[in-house]
């Protein structure tokens, strides 16, 4: 699974473009199902059959937490850009791919050297307006730029890394959200061979983080009974902020939303999602994410399509989220395999439990 992982970061998928991501699910959600197609907006729609007519959905996006758009080239060749996610303090310095018609090409968000800002303004914290920043990828005019194929409108993503910290946690960008689809592939392999107690789609949604787009018009054409999505949830267990914000930690388990501030997630889920951790001996942290944190996931979208559906979210513990240097502890993701593993053995349970 760490393996896997460690490609799905190194993947690059903006919001809208995430192809690269689709490939892998492709490739490694086939096998283990019945059926799969991609819809016109690039959701990878998974189907298994199972003994009921009641259907279960999972739903992880594959777009990533931090990209950009070009919107203008100046007569010197620099890129001016528009944020399309991610984080706007993480934007300084930054090396960069500019998705461009002649392939990929590197660049930096470029930051003055300390010794060109003047002391008073260094001492008030430096820090440039968002529309005076730009991209240098070493063209010297516009018509250099577009000679290597660099054109308004295309996605800029962070060069990406994957690495191992301390105590089995991991560095690397964008686990919001490869951490939640590696989950989705690996309990679809724990549970290959098994008979399941509801049909079960799994949907690898594009353009969550434009408002969770791609989950709408997926959960309209499979009308789900059920629907959890897993995504990943901010901590509080790091300098900065306090504990009451937000008490989720690393390595004491995946967490069960119970709000945003889309949504309140289903009671009759979360309840049999907590006995099953509970019978199992699995940690499960709650959470409430609303004001003043903003926080969705696909699982307020799917809710409300059709004529409704009960729906939930499980997430990963994930620090610094929508920056390009997020870190997990991997316990957390074996354990949520291991909760949605039992999930999927006790369907025909869920479904006796709803009549
Ligand atoms: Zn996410």
């Amino acid at each position: 699974m760490r393996k896997l992982l460690h490609e799905l970061v190194l993947a690059d998928a903006p919001p809208g473009r995430e192809c690269e991501v689709r490939d892998i699910m492709i490739r490694e959600v086939e096998p283990l199902v019945d059926d799969l197609h991609v819809d016109a907006l690039g959701n990878v729609i998974a189907r298994r059959k199972g003994i009921t007519k009641k259907t279960f959905m999972l739903v992880a996006h594959q777009d990533e937490d931090w990209a950009l758009l070009i919107t203008h080239i100046d007569e010197l060749g620099f890129l001016r850009f528009t944020r399309l996610v991610g984080h706007r303090w993480n934007l300084l310095g930054q090396r960069v791919l500019v998705h461009g018609t002649k392939g990929k090409k590197q660049g930096v968000v470029g930051l003055p050297a300390p010794h060109l800002i003047p002391v008073k303004e260094q001492q008030r914290g430096y820090r440039p307006e968002f529309d005076k920043m730009f991209i240098d990828c070493g063209t010297k005019t516009a018509d250099d730029a577009q000679e290597i194929g660099l054109e308004v409108g295309q996605y800029v993503t962070a060069v990406k890394h994957f690495g191992e910290l301390a105590n089995n946690r991991l560095i690397g960008n964008c686990f919001d959200n490869r951490a939640g689809l590696v989950a989705m592939i690996e309990t679809l392999r724990r549970t290959h061979q098994q008979d399941l107690g509801m049909n079960l789609v799994a949907v690898a949604s594009v353009q969550e983080e434009l408002d969770t787009r791609g989950a709408r018009p997926a959960a309209f054409a499979i009308e789900p009974d059920y629907a959890i999505a897993l995504d990943v949830s901010a901590t509080g267990d790091h300098p900065n902020i306090k504990e009451d914000l937000i008490p989720v930690k690393l390595g004491q388990g995946p967490t069960l939303l119970k709000a945003d501030q889309h949504h309140v997630t289903s009671q009759l889920l979360n309840a049999w999602i907590t006995s099953l951790a509970e019978k199992h001996q699995f940690p499960l942290q709650e959470v409430v994410l609303r004001t003043p944190i903003h926080f969705g996931t696909d699982a307020a979208a799917v809710e409300l399509e059709k004529s409704g559906s009960m729906t939930t979210a499980l997430l990963v513990p994930t620090r610094y989220f929508h920056t390009t240097n997020s870190v997990i502890d991997y316990s957390d993701l074996e354990i949520l395999v291991q909760l949605l593993v039992k999930c999927l053995e006790s369907l025909d349970q869920l479904a006796k439990g709803k009549d």
